[in-house]
């Protein structure tokens, strides 16, 4: 078994002050893998301490030294992929080919990313040519409080720990208590590349307790969180009291827009995205709004597709989905997919029960359902698990109107070889993403929701501006 039950504080591996242990379970086998601590008030404030007092440093360290700093963070994190891969496979339970390359990938995609902006990126400038002695001065906000999730655990932690550090940050992480081993790890490389102590600290612990406190602790100046929406609001309302900033990155219930024009291969593009990860993803296209005339067909292929997805142990080799994370989220999913049942949607791959030839392990079939309409749970809800749901539409302006009939707006997707009629609908979804065709973002595209998606945008130039205050100076003198 894994012992793990130091906190990373100032530069060093401390004991837990208040430590509780908590069980980390392996989501293929349902056994305990590891035991981590869960700190209390002492650990956060001797955290958010070393952090605060390391922020009047690091802020005035040049932006090259900080920058050289990440560089080397990034050639350790290369070399410690196996580490990382085999901690998130273990803990949240990605198939290990998966973790190897996505998973793990993401940080490093993510990293490089952010070295490139922060080259260019111009910390004092001009405001205009109209006002030659204002100058626009681009700041570290201070300590920053970061609370991740388990479904991408190193996209998560590197988007914020990443574009901090560089910003002139110092912080303290609090990752998801289901995933808190690939931290662990991307602390001991944060600690080799030689981060002044302070400048990154770790403690494990749970939402209520951890969390809570770094929401609401007066020396925390903004608090960066990917989660679910109720957590989110959770998290706004511990904030308010010492108005803190918050930055939120939150659940999705994306449309991909199927019109009768889509290429061949939208429809399967379409599932196969769904179900990656285990459908554990805030941007899956959970919801395939199909235009009528090219329905049925859509639905069968749906179908096949879905049924040719293999499910299988993470530790496993191979292009299998693996688990989902626990067994809250296991029956979770079961209860929404029954719900679908129960509602009216046709069933027409996958269904409740865990897939043939398991009898352990938190797997869920990949499973469609087809006639389902904007009102129905399986439509509203966030299920994060491999469940599609497929909506029909006749018009344009019916798969806009449907598409953003939604509390959420993270990621939606159009299918369409009209050019004229995909650009066009991207200016009416209310997403902070729209992906055309299957085309991915950028490399230092922002990520980011709008309405109960959430207000950051993480990722290039604009994560990194997410952890600068803007100060404006008049009467600079001439250079
Ligand atoms: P979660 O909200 O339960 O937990 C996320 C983190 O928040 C964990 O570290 C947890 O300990 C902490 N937390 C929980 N309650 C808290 C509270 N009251 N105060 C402070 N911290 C608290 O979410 P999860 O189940 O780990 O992750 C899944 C959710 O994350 C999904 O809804 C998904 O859509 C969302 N997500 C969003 C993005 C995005 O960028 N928009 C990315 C990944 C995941």
């Amino acid at each position: 078994m894994i012992e793990k039950r130091q906190f990373y504080i100032n530069g060093a591996w401390v004991d837990p002050i208040e430590g509780r242990d908590h069980p980390v379970i392996d989501p293929s086998t349902e056994e305990p893998c590891a035991i981590i601590s869960l700190g209390g008030k002492a650990d956060t404030d001797a955290a958010v301490a070393a952090a605060k007092a390391a922020f009047p440093a690091w802020m005035n360290t040049p932006v090259e030294e900080r920058i050289a700093l990440v560089e080397k963070m990034l050639e350790i994190y290369k070399s410690r992929t196996e580490d990382l891969a085999q901690a998130m496979t273990m803990e949240m339970g990605a198939p290990i080919d998966m973790s190897r390359a996505s998973q793990v990938g993401a940080g490093t995609w993510h990293t490089s990313n952010f070295i490139r902006a922060a080259k260019n990126f111009k910390f004092i400038r001009p405001l205009g040519d109209h006002a030659p002695n204002d100058r626009i001065v681009y700041e570290p906000i201070g300590v920053c409080a970061m609370i991740t999730p388990w479904n991408w655990p190193m996209n998560q932690v590197t988007l914020k720990v990443v574009a901090a550090a560089i910003a002139g940050c110092t912080m303290v992480l609090k990752p998801s208590e289901e995933s808190p081993l690939n931290a662990i790890v991307f602390a001991e490389i944060m600690h080799d590349a030689g981060f002044p102590a302070g400048v990154f600290n770790l403690v494990n612990g749970d939402g209520v307790g951890v969390g809570s406190q770094l929401s609401s602790h007066k020396d925390v100046d903004m608090v960066s969180f990917t989660g679910s929406t109720r957590a989110g609001i959770a998290i706004s309302k511990a904030a308010a009291d010492t108005l803190k900033r918050v930055h939120l990155e939150l659940g999705g219930k994306g449309a991909n827009i199927i019109f009768a024009d889509a290429d061949d291969k939208a429809v399967k593009r379409g599932v196969l995205h769904m179900m990656n990860n285990s459908g554990q993803s805030c941007n899956a296209p959970s919801r395939m709004l199909v235009q009528k005339g090219v329905y049925e067909k859509a639905v069968e292929t749906a179908a096949e597709v879905a049924n040719s997805v293999t499910v299988g142990n993470a530790h496993e080799a191979g292009r299998h989905i693996g688990p989902v994370v626990n067994e809250a989220q296991f029956n979770k999913i079961q209860g929404l997919i029954q719900k679908g049942i129960d509602e009216g949607a046709r069933l027409v791959a996958g269904g409740t029960g865990r897939p043939e030839g398991f009898n352990r392990g938190f797997f869920v079939k990949p499973t469609v359902f087809a006639d389902v309409t904007n009102e129905m749970t399986i439509a509203r809800e966030e299920i994060f698990g491999p469940v599609l749901s497929i909506i029909p539409f006749e018009t344009e302006e019916e798969a806009i109107r449907i598409a953003n009939d939604t509390v959420y707006g993270l990621t939606n997707y159009i299918q369409t070889q009209d050019g004229d009629k995909s650009n066009r609908i991207a200016l009416q979804l209310r997403s902070g993403m729209v992906e055309i065709n299957g085309q991915s973002r950028g490399a230092g595209a922002p990520f980011g929701g709008m309405k109960q998606s959430g207000n950051g945008r993480e990722g290039g130039v604009w994560g990194i501006e997410d952890f600068l205050e803007v100060k404006s100076v008049a009467g600079w003198a001439a250079e």
